[in-house]
């Protein structure tokens, strides 16, 4: 039989507030353990939460750049459970009026039509702390109870089980990072949990309208996990029914090193979280005002940049896509443009010498020494035909190493670019006379000697000559 897969994610957002979601606590990351900390977060008796108006804004946010409509009246609620990094024994959520609703993402694979993705509901939730065990502790064998990220502000996203293949859902996780990222909610850090994903997974025959039974494989932290864990667990399912047996309803973890997921619990022995209004918190009234001018203050997004970027300044759908891989580079592009004006050419040298210098020496696009207006103008050099575009390559690792302008280097290093025929012949004269054989086989019909004189002509000139020059010079002198 032939099975479909079908699946949800449910995305875990950790939001860049400076203070956490209910108190004044700092959010920052790696400081000594419960540092951060205030009889709120630590959920002494009698302390009550005050929300934190910042994170209502990125949710709005979140919301209106996932195609979300937002809850005028949206509420908290108690997830009951007990776990020693869970002070209060409950968890503020919301279950019921989530802030954001009914939103969706359109993906668009290669070579497949694009297809539209819906988002349940976004909600607001506190993160829990974190055990530290052994060793890190200074306990020895004891473990210990770090609430620093007790209270740490979230956003949960929860996709409806619209998505078919692993690649779908890698697509759309990628959609979601790159928009959360792009308003700077988040620092999209996965390695350190700062967005996490759980990937809920069934299979059903083809053609069948009843979903399979599925598994929700938790806090899976890189794109490259989420479709191994995904492909790991379609496979499962699919041998498991058709070795007789059925899917059960359970949690499962995925392991890298195995690349198989393993069951963590199952549903009999899942949590039942007696959700109940918080009656610490009042419901949440958002008005319209509001979310009109969350949407007026949204940059434009990662999409439609990336369409402004085929329509307006002529990129392939390719380049225009690598360069909206983030903000910082689509800005840093952007203000190449508009120091050169030659979209193609700034596209061009952006993708290629700045970003493998970037790639070459770990450096982020923000620190990027080789600032949008000393590339506009070392393009501009070209442009005047002052040096080759060869030349502008050494040009331009001068330029990263020494912060130097383009216009100083080529004066200082003698670069220019010889156009003069006189001295470009007298060159070619030269070359002609030292390889008399290879100028009779060129005449003699063996036109491919043409790109040897080409190059001695370079190294003569150490690449200054002006290739345009040089070829119809070459042209003239060797047909004689
Ligand atoms: P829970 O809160 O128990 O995890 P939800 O109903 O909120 O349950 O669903 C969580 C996620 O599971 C959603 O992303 C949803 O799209 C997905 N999902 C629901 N049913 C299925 C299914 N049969 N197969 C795959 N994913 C599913
Ligand atoms: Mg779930
Ligand atoms: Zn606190």
């Amino acid at each position: 039989m032939k099975y479909q897969p079908v699946i949800g994610l449910e995305v875990h957002v950790q939001l860049l507030t400076d203070t956490k979601i209910f108190c004044g606590c700092s959010t920052k990351f790696g400081s000594e353990p419960n540092s951060q900390t205030c009889p709120v977060c630590l959920g002494l008796p009698g302390a009550l939460p005050v929300l934190n108006k910042k994170v209502v804004e990125f949710a709005i946010k979140a919301g209106l750049s996932t195609n979300c409509s937002i809850t005028p009246r949206s509420i908290f609620a108690r997830k009951n459970y007990f776990y020693p990094d869970l002070p209060k024994g409950y968890q503020i959520s919301q279950f019921e009026e989530p802030i954001c609703q009914h939103g969706w993402l359109d993906i668009q694979l290669d070579g497949q039509e694009g297809k539209r993705i819906g988002i349940t509901r976004i909600h607001m939730e506190e993160d829990a702390g974190k055990l530290v065990h052994g060793d890190l502790t200074g306990l020895d064998d004891n473990s210990g109870v770090d609430l620093n990220r007790a209270c740490t502000p979230l956003l949960e996203v929860v996709s409806e089980p619209d998505l078919r293949s692993s690649d779908e859902a890698v697509s759309y996780l990628k959609q979601l990072h790159q928009i959360v990222t792009w308003l700077g909610l988040c620092d999209g850090n996965m390695e350190e949990g700062s967005f996490r994903c759980d990937a809920n997974v069934s299979v059903m025959p083809v053609g069948s309208d009843t979903f399979g039974t599925r598994a929700e494989i938790k806090n899976v932290n890189s794109f490259k996990f989420v479709k191994q864990a995904i492909e790991y667990e379609i496979q499962r399912q699919i041998d498991l029914i058709e070795d007789g047996g059925t899917v059960v309803q359970e949690t499962r973890l995925f392991d890298p090193n195995s690349g198989r997921t393993r069951s963590m619990r199952s549903k009999e022995e899942a949590h039942d979280y007696r959700y109940f209004p918080d009656p610490d918190l009042v419901p949440l009234v958002i008005c319209d005002e509001w979310v009109e001018r969350s949407r007026t203050e949204l940059p434009e997004l990662p999409e439609q940049c990336r369409k402004r970027f085929v329509s307006q300044l002529g990129l392939t759908e390719y380049d225009a896509e690598v360069l909206t891989a983030n903000r910082p580079l689509a800005e840093f592009f952007e203000a190449g443009v508009a120091a050169h004006g030659n979209a193609k050419a700034v596209a061009n040298w952006t993708m290629g010498e700045i970003t493998r210098s970037l790639n070459d020496s770990g450096t982020s696009i923000r620190e990027c020494p080789v600032t949008p207006q000393l590339l506009a103008e070392l393009l501009k050099l070209i442009d005047e035909g002052t040096i080759s575009g060869k030349i502008a390559k050494t040009v331009f690792d001068e330029m990263w190493r020494s912060g130097k302008a383009p216009q100083l280097i080529v004066e200082e290093q003698g670069l220019v670019q010889v156009s003069d025929g006189g001295a470009i012949e007298s060159i070619i004269d030269e070359i002609m006379a030292a390889n008399a054989g290879q100028v009779e086989e060129y005449r003699g019909g063996k036109e491919k000697v043409f790109g040897f004189f080409v190059g001695q002509v370079m190294k003569v000139s150490k690449g200054k000559a002006n290739p345009a020059v040089v070829n119809e010079l070459l042209l003239k002198k060797l047909k004689g």
